[in-house]
């Protein structure tokens, strides 16, 4: 099979419905070459009836991103299925509801820590779950931010959330990079998936790329950003790591 990701194998988490970013992913990675194998959450059966959708068959494993037993029996399910692993996409990110939709001021510590360790720590638990799988030559991790530089409306305590992962990614890079396993997140602009839909006010949110977006957005069409995920799952950057690549129509680099 030919395409930029012939011969990898890729584990893929984050396929939930159509909408979701991961599933346009695993679709394009199919379609470029890739074996995958996909996680789910919060049930199997949601998942596998989304993946029947794709190119090709894959199995899919539960994966609830806290378990410690889920990551730990990862590894083996892995080698089992693909042998090892050349690629990780973390599509993954969740806060309780009072964490978000203007409940800043309010929200428990309880409730952040949730959104914390789902949607930032996670990067790591993951990443750290499928390292014995890695070849000597290394790989590439591939996880999803939104522009954690501002203060945006009603997103709230996913804010400080994606923060930290994006600083955990630098670290991940930091750290993994002797391995020559690189550790990159696309910014991808807002996209109307259950994650989005969960957020009250997603919309007001969402506004800001009517008004500020130099190229024409589509909040509907995730595919532009499964695309930049699997650009950065390929050999097409091979040096670089740390990075944020920016899939949200230019707004990140836009003044007022
Ligand atoms: P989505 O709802 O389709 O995906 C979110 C995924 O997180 C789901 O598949 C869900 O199963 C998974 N998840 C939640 N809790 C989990 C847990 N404990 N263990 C394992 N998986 C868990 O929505 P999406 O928009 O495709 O989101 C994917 C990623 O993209 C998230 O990190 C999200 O923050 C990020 N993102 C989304 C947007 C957007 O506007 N939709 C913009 C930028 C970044």
């Amino acid at each position: 099979m030919s395409g930029i990701l012939a011969g990898k194998r890729i584990l893929i988490t984050g396929v939930l419905m159509e909408s979701s970013i991961a599933f346009h992913a695993a679709k394009l990675a199919q379609e470029q070459g890739a074996e995958i194998i996909l996680t789910a959450f919060p049930r199997p059966t949601l998942t596998e009836r989304i993946a029947r959708k794709l190119p090709e068959p894959t199995k899919v494993v539960e994966l609830d991103v806290t378990d410690d037993e889920h990551l730990g029996r990862l590894e083996e399910i892995v080698r089992a299925e693909l042998g090892g692993l050349d690629g990780v996409v973390h599509s993954i990110g969740f806060a309780p509801q009072d964490a978000l939709g203007g409940n800043f001021l309010n929200t428990p510590f309880e409730s952040v820590s949730t959104a914390m360790h789902v949607s930032a720590f996670s990067l790591k638990s993951l990443t750290m779950a499928c390292l014995p799988l890695f070849p000597h030559e290394g790989g590439s991790v591939v996880g999803l931010t939104f522009d954690a530089q501002f203060a945006w409306p009603q997103y709230d305590w996913m804010g400080p959330a994606k923060a930290a992962l994006e600083a955990t990614s630098r670290y991940m890079a930091r750290d993994l990079g002797k391995q020559n396993i690189r550790c990159n997140l696309v910014s991808a602009g807002p996209i109307g998936s259950m994650a989005a839909k969960s957020i009250p006010g997603f919309t007001e949110l969402a506004d800001v790329w009517n008004h500020r977006s130099p190229l024409e957005w589509d909040m509907a069409d995730p595919e532009p950003a499964g695309r930049g995920i699997v650009a950065l799952l390929s050999d097409w950057f091979p040096k670089t790591t740390g990075e944020i690549i920016h899939v949200d129509g230019g707004v990140h680099m836009m003044g007022a």
